[in-house]
């Protein structure tokens, strides 16, 4: 059997790995998306989960509504309508962008930090009825 050395560095590899926190897969490098408006930062997940990348850490605010009206199709009435943890979930995650790694359960608010926000929304539009069946 290996040492625990090993092990030990594995886990924290895992732990590192850029994964959505809504289905756990790996996503992209945030790229430069075109929007009818401009464009932002940030990418989609294989579970429709759209993020949005503020390297600032200023502009969450920004970061998160391009990510809420990306993932409505652009359609800012349906986004502006939605209701938060009803209609979508987001989730916001330390990452470092050059080293395309994650702090993962890491709020770090270090402003010389490696890591800025990176701001996931999903839309729960699939869901309307069936999510508990029987239920009273
Ligand atoms: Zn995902």
């Amino acid at each position: 059997m290996g040492k625990y050395g090993n092990k030990i560095r594995e886990d924290k590899s895992v732990l590192t790995e850029p994964r959505c926190p809504f289905c756990r897969e790996k996503f992209s490098p945030p790229r430069e998306i075109s929007t009818e408006l401009g464009f932002f930062t940030g990418g989609i997940c294989v579970c429709k989960a759209v993020y949005s990348y503020d390297p600032s850490g200023k502009n969450q605010g920004e970061a998160f509504m391009d990510a809420l009206v990306y993932a409505c199709g652009e359609d800012w009435d349906m986004a502006l309508s939605l209701e938060p943890d009803t209609d979508y979930e987001q989730a916001s995650i330390s990452y470092d962008f050059h080293h395309h790694t994650i702090a993962s359960g890491v709020r770090n608010r270090n402003p010389f930090s490696r890591y800025s926000d990176l701001i996931f929304i999903k839309i729960n539009r699939q869901s309307p009825v069936s999510d508990n069946p029987g239920g009273d």
